[in-house]
């Protein structure tokens, strides 16, 4: 464990040591709980806009935003209200509601590589759903997917490197039993030769391949166009289905997510499956998978491939998510949001150069990524270069001033639409003076 620089407030500290005796860690997900970082977790109060506030009364600029989620920042009027007039209404019947309808029909009008789409509750049962679907509807078992991208936290999905591209996947969790994740071939991100091989090997007992198109499970790595295109290529070829999370990106890096960007520079470019979530629900448990008419209508109960959940298309989180898309789809959002985030990136950047300290950075839309590193890493163990030390006492140093980005270097980072111009420069104000000492 890396020194701890923290100086924890009374309050966030017997907290976090009530939770610890009846949540395990303290925390409900693994990476809020400081575990990479040291020290204590803060505990959020409220938020508002670009900030939340902890226990303490301390104020953060949060370049989480819930991993995502927020990106019309905390508490914005319109999605208040919508949330608001949905809770009178009720709060869940296990019936239809129009909203669901236009809800998918507001993703639909952003995502023209799907005719229909199902919403869920999470991210990882969204994945989880989208690979059954795979495998249903091509009568296929094996899966590829790649190192460093997270897919949520499902049986199959839970695997990180067997390198080599014969390797199956060996379970990265206990409790995955190996011949649950026998299927699953584990890939290294942007390599073009060993998806070559991988094809030749397996390629017509693939149901899907399943990518991250920006990776943001390890900070933040776009798929070069050449493998995005080699990727669509042997899908097609082999009949697999490319399969796109775009969890985290979608609706973050573009309105029409990364594959937007992709199809801005390869020639009729479309994913087969895509799955949302993140951004989709405003910050409420909402998440999607779509794909053109013809597969999803293998699903229940239209066709052979189950799925289910009590509380999907919730009538509140459908009212967060639908009132979130409207503001994002306004004209003049994504380019003013993009230019928040790359005036942060192109600000740390700078200072980081005046320190010079090993340095590079990358944004799309409001998503970006930072590495203290030369150059910027295309997979994994190039990711796994940073030096962790360096960037504990980075993330401790901009605690301390005020800047709550993710705890860990493998997390991307979220700038909102609520970032001001003061926010970003305070932020840079007190990255220059750590980059100095770092
Ligand atoms: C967050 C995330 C998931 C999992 O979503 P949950 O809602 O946390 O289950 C899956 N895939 C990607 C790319 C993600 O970023």
């Amino acid at each position: 464990m890396t020194p701890n620089t923290d100086t924890p407030s009374s309050l966030n500290q017997t907290l976090f040591e009530r939770a610890r005796r009846v949540i395990p860690g303290g925390v409900n997900s693994p990476v809020r709980a400081f575990k990479a970082v040291g020290g204590t977790p803060r505990f959020v109060q409220r938020a508002q806009g670009a900030y939340f506030w902890d226990v303490e009364g301390q104020r953060y600029i949060d370049y989480i935003g819930s991993w995502g989620p927020m990106i019309l920042g905390h508490g914005h009027p319109a999605v208040l209200d919508a949330v608001q007039k949905a809770a009178v209404d009720g709060f869940s019947f296990g019936a239809p509601t129009e909203r669901e309808v236009e809800l998918v029909e507001a993703i639909l009008a952003l995502y023209p590589s799907m005719d229909m789409v199902r919403l869920v509750s999470s991210g990882t049962e969204a994945a989880m759903s989208a690979i059954r679907l795979a495998r249903g509807a091509t009568g296929r078992s094996k899966l590829i997917k790649f190192e460093g991208c997270y897919h949520g936290h499902a049986d199959a999905l839970l695997v990180k490197a067997g390198s080599g591209l014969a390797t199956f996947g060996n379970p990265t969790s206990a409790g995955v039993p190996p011949e649950v994740v026998q299927h699953t071939i584990v890939l290294e991100y942007n390599n073009v030769e060993q998806l070559e091989q991988a094809f030749a090997l397996h390629g017509t007992e693939l149901a899907c391949l399943m990518i991250e198109p920006i990776a943001g499970n390890m900070n933040f790595v776009r798929a070069s166009l050449p493998f995005m295109q080699r990727c669509r290529e042997l899908c097609t070829q082999y009949g697999a289905l490319l399969v796109f999370d775009e969890v985290m990106t979608g609706c973050r890096v573009a309105l029409g997510g990364a594959q937007a960007v992709y199809a801005a520079q390869l020639p009729d470019f479309a994913p087969d499956i895509t799955v949302l979530g993140k951004v989709i629900g405003g910050g409420m448990p909402l998440a999607a998978f779509g794909a053109r008419r013809v597969i999803m209508e293998q699903l229940a109960p239209l066709g052979p491939v189950y799925q289910a959940g009590t509380l999907s298309g919730n009538p509140v989180a459908t009212a967060c998510g639908l009132a979130t898309l409207r503001e994002i789809a306004k004209p003049g959002f994504f380019d003013a949001l993009a230019h928040k985030t790359r005036s942060l990136v192109n600000g740390l950047q700078g200072a980081a150069d005046a320190a010079g300290l090993p340095f590079c950075a990358d944004s799309e839309g409001g998503m970006f990524g930072f590495f203290l590193l030369g150059q910027l890493p295309q997979n994994y163990p190039q990711v796994m270069k940073t030096d962790g030390a360096r960037f504990n006492t980075l993330f401790h140093g901009l605690l301390q001033a005020g800047v709550y980005i993710a705890p860990a270097l493998y997390e991307a980072g979220f700038v909102s639409i609520a970032h001001s111009d003061e926010d970003i420069a305070r932020t840079l104000e007190a990255a220059s003076m750590l980059f100095k000492k770092l």
